[in-house]
């Protein structure tokens, strides 16, 4: 039955072939060394035999003794050696499966779509890439080991005892060999089954800390941290109480396991003694029988933690195999997949800025009422789109589809002519600069947060962007300029400093398709004016999408759409908005009025 149970897990070995072909000569290596090694280990019972059956017989000597001793000494040297070399390649090897599969992991994550971290939480996704891959490199390693010694060394054994010194001996000791077998498979699946409860509970654990330290703000402004401490108390209750459950199960295995080693010996000395007084066996081998059935006890421990070992490893090899598996929705046309580096940057390069939009209508994934509707605009390089609209109007969304964030859209879109789709994705992306809505920087110095699409970007190219976003100012007020920290250990910069850094992080790869995606609500009208006077005279040639609630924003632009849950509802010059009298020449006034008012506020 154990057998039977165990040839699911036990395909994991099958499974991980790829990898153990890839780091062949680290396991047939250290294999090997195992085996040399449990050949080793069948001597010293051999040696203690025949030292018991000289004194017994009263014909030991000290000519006898030495040699045998200085064998005993050399074995347990050259075992020493083994011991440790089979180590080193076996588990050595183990923990580069943990990284080749931690790499692929962060390589998929970093390729998945938005869609993808709306579907998978947080949590979730890092017990992924530590239990899980944790599991797996136990499986190479610990796995590879217990499979080898208790077929090995268990195997070797048994056949001493059973050929050398008593078969018949052999068979009785190995009669609580089947209940041990149900044994190990019973708390084996109990195991398997509470291991699982427990890996869930430390998701929530995982996604409840990621949560409280992303949004620490907030929960200190709102006084949560009571019931945010209370909660994750919960949480972390919840974790004990299944690890424990765990603990429970895995502590009944051992002590289960050396009660039948127990009965195994019980039987071995009894049964063994009543020969012995018949003649049928010289107390050394006696001895020797009994050592040897003490060397057996690892090899069926390591027989039952292999099933535990493989268990775990499946479920987790498994999950990190779906994970790996989960393609993006947005993909690269198949014809597109192979072509060479140099094609797409020559691709980005030559791509003109035009934009031709003929979109249809776009639905998010996993909704059924488009969130887009007939966007219809067409833009030449060097001109300026605004969009405009109430929050929720679509602002955003119309971006994210103009950059295949997602799929799920109909019409057509083009950028110099191409349509989007036959676009690689990496050169679409470099096409643009987007500066989105939320700002993040990176715990590291502006200069790097500013430097983020161009690494190798000279500091005079940083400052040059800085100064377009109207930030290098402010970054010279700093102590240490461009070299300050950012984030948790360094300064902390209010909101327009955050999106002027933003800006200038876009303005660095000088894009041929600008988008600030209400990038500059956070900055006064002043700034705002002076940022937008410079973008006019770096990127006069380059086109340039800017969305906003400040009309003031996009005043100046060729050409102004007004959204409205998802559908252009004017469209104009500013001059032609404003005599259209709508929405736009409305909110326009009231916008200007409320300016005067909190200039003439300020005045008094
Ligand atoms: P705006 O930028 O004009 O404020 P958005 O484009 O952000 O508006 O949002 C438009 C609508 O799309 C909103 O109703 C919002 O709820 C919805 N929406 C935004 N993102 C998603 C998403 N990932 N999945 C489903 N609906 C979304």
């Amino acid at each position: 039955m154990i057998f039977f149970r165990m040839g699911w897990p036990m395909r994991l070995f099958i499974d991980l072939m790829w990898f153990f072909k890839k780091e062949k000569l680290s396991y047939i290596t250290g294999i090997m060394l195992l085996i040399v090694l449990a050949a080793i280990n069948l001597c010293p019972p051999y040696i203690v035999g025949r030292v018991v059956d000289g004194v017994t017989n009263r014909t030991l000597t000290p000519e006898i003794l030495w040699p045998w001793l200085l064998i005993l000494c050399g074995l347990g040297i050259l075992s020493y050696i083994l011991r440790y070399s089979w180590r080193i390649l076996i588990f050595g090897a183990a923990a580069r499966l943990s990284r080749l599969l931690r790499q692929q992991l962060f390589k998929h994550f970093t390729r998945m779509s938005p869609s993808f971290y709306q579907k998978y939480r947080t949590g979730d996704l890092m017990a992924h890439a530590t239990n899980d891959i944790q599991a797996i490199e136990t499986t190479a390693g610990m796995g590879v080991l217990t499979l080898v010694d208790s077929l090995v060394t268990g195997g070797f054994v048994v056949f001493s005892m059973a050929a050398f010194l008593s078969w018949k001996l052999t068979l009785i000791t190995l009669l609580p060999m089947p209940v041990m077998a149900w044994v190990s498979s019973y708390y084996g699946t109990l195991l398997h089954e509470r291991f699982f409860k427990a890996q869930e509970a430390f998701g929530d654990l995982n996604d409840k800390v990621q949560e409280n330290i992303s949004g620490v703000r907030v929960v200190k402004a709102f006084g949560q941290e009571e019931v945010e401490i209370e909660s994750f108390r919960r949480l972390s209750d919840d974790v004990v109480k299944k690890n424990q459950a765990v603990a429970v199960v895995d502590s009944l295995y051992d002590p289960s396991i050396m009660l039948i080693v127990g009965l195994s010996f019980f039987l071995a000395v009894s049964f063994g003694a009543y020969e012995v007084i018949h003649l049928r066996l010289t107390l050394g081998q006696l001895t020797q029988f009994t050592l040897y059935l003490g060397q057996f006890i690892w090899p069926m421990l390591a027989f039952g933690w292999l099933f535990n070992i493989m268990e775990r490893g499946r479920a987790s090899y498994d999950r990190v195999q779906a994970l790996l598996g989960v393609e993006s929705e947005v993909q690269d046309q198949v014809s597109l997949q192979g072509a060479p580096d140099g094609s797409r940057a020559e691709l980005r390069q030559s791509v003109k800025g035009d934009i031709y939009c003929a979109l249809e209508q776009f639905t998010y994934p996993g909704q059924t009422k488009p969130e887009l509707k007939r966007i219809h605009f067409t833009l030449k390089e060097g001109q300026t789109l605004g969009i405009v609209g109430k929050t929720g109007s679509g602002k955003t969304t119309l971006f994210r589809v103009l950059l295949r964030e997602f799929a799920g859209m109909t019409g057509e879109i083009r950028i110099g002519g191409v349509s989007i789709e036959e676009i690689p994705l990496d050169s679409l992306r470099g096409i643009f600069g987007y500066v989105p809505q939320e700002h993040f920087l990176f715990s590291t110095t502006l200069a790097e947060n500013i430097a983020l699409g161009k690494p190798q970007a000279q500091l005079s190219e940083i400052e040059k962007a800085a100064k377009t976003a109207c930030i290098h100012e402010d970054i010279q007020r700093f102590e240490a300029a461009y070299g300050t920290l950012v984030g948790d250990r360094g300064v902390t910069l209010s909101g327009g400093q955050k999106q002027r850094i933003s800006i200038a992080r876009a303005l660095l790869l000088d894009p041929k398709i600008l988008i600030l995606d209400d990038s500059l609500s956070a900055v006064d009208a002043k700034t705002e004016k002076q940022i937008l006077l410079e973008l006019k005279g770096n990127r006069s040639q380059k086109t340039t999408l800017i969305s906003a609630h400040r009309l003031s924003a996009v005043e100046h632009a060729d050409l102004i759409l007004v959204l409205q849950n998802g559908e252009i509802i004017e469209r104009g010059s500013h001059a032609e908005l404003m005599e259209h009298q709508g929405w736009y020449a409305e909110t326009y006034q009231a916008q200007q009025l409320e300016s005067l008012i909190e200039e003439g506020g300020g005045l008094a």
